[in-house]
């Protein structure tokens, strides 16, 4: 397919994994749409990343894995090595993807979050790796301390037992593959909106360790059809999120076009709805989830998705998404964690 635009082309070139269901889907909201537009100006949709496999509930860190775990194998890995929260969704994610590949996980959780609710560290996400039989490491020094000596010691462990151990960072974010994934669902969604007769000029996407995010505005910047990517910071710290969002898009535009350029207009992350601080929700966070559930029965959490639910509504609410848009709410996945949290209910 040589009219394809390059970096379609070298996309299409990079080995990945199948683990998705095939394209997520997307559906329209339509009682939350009339709830926050009642004069239907706004519609808003949804893309679901949290129905997107059948891997241990999927999510996002399951479409970016694909890639990543083409590269493990492609090194001869046989165990993949990952950090994450106690709740972490990525570390029950890499668990999944190394069991139904045949390889082995070693993931290290850490008190990222400084709570400790009723079976915080039992239920919910951590509940589904042991389940999987995956070795999940519990390490409660936070995260300065026991970070590099736990990886470390994991990585010895896999080596002393003949196995041959695979790093992936924290979201599998900071990695040279790690933008692909959310590249791919712009393609995607613009394979979709063929069908659905839409054009999405607005996605809204939750943003911490930031490949999601990424991703999404190479894909939207170098498709060039004016798309707006807004990210909506759920780490707490937004300037650090940012930066890293920008640097990973612009070393993922580089793999795929050295000639495609990101635009710091393009990196947008609004700070308003992380509620101060990374895994804990605030009342506006609280109120999201009851909303979209309340609604449409969609289903958000309180570390990223109901975060980013409080943006899509302010967002609509204060007009600043234009009459007449269609925009599309990225569900990043997220419910396993939910248990956890049942005391904040
Ligand atoms: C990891 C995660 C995010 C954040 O995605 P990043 O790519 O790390 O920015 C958002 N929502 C859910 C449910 C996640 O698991």
């Amino acid at each position: 397919m040589s009219s394809q635009p390059a970096y379609v082309q070298k996309l299409a070139s990079i080995p990945k994994e199948t683990f998705l269901f095939g394209s997520s889907p997307i559906q329209l909201l339509p009682r939350l749409s009339e709830k926050l537009s009642p004069d239907g100006k706004v519609k808003i949709y949804a893309k679901r990343e949290d129905c997107n496999s059948g891997l241990a509930y999927g999510g996002n860190k399951v479409r970016k894995l694909e890639y990543l775990v083409a590269d493990a194998k492609a090194q001869g890995c046989d165990t993949l090595v990952s950090v994450g929260g106690v709740q972490s969704n990525h570390t029950r994610a890499v668990t999944a993807v190394a069991t139904a590949s045949g390889m082995q996980a070693v993931t290290i959780q850490e008190k990222w979050v400084p709570i400790d609710p009723p079976l915080y560290d039992k239920t919910g996400n951590i509940l589904l790796s042991r389940i999987m039989g995956g070795d999940v490491r519990l390490n409660q020094e936070g995260f300065d301390i026991g970070h590099k000596e736990a990886t470390n010691k994991a990585f010895e462990d896999v080596k002393a037992r003949g196995g041959k151990p695979y790093y992936i960072p924290a979201g599998a974010s900071d990695h040279p593959l790690g933008g692909l994934g959310f590249t791919n669902v712009v393609l995607e969604i613009a394979e979709q909106e063929k069908t659905l007769g839409v054009f999405f000029d607005t996605l809204v996407v939750c943003s911490v360790t930031g490949s999601s995010h990424a991703g999404l505005i190479v894909g939207a910047v170098a498709e060039g059809r004016g798309r707006k990517v807004i990210g909506i910071d759920a780490s707490g710290k937004p300037e650090a999120a940012k930066a890293q969002v920008a640097r990973i898009a612009r070393s993922t535009a580089t793999l795929l076009d050295p000639s495609l350029e990101i635009p710091d207009d393009a990196v947008v992350l609004d700070e308003r709805f992380h509620e101060g601080i990374y895994g804990i929700p605030g009342p506006s966070t609280m109120a999201a989830i009851a909303l979209a559930a309340q609604t449409d029965a969609m289903i958000t959490d309180p570390v990223y998705e109901g975060k980013s639910m409080a943006g899509l509504i302010k967002l609509v609410e204060e007009g600043s998404i234009k009459a007449g848009s269609n925009v599309l709410y990225v569900h990043l996945g997220g419910q396993p964690a939910l248990n956890a949290y049942s005391s904040y209910f």
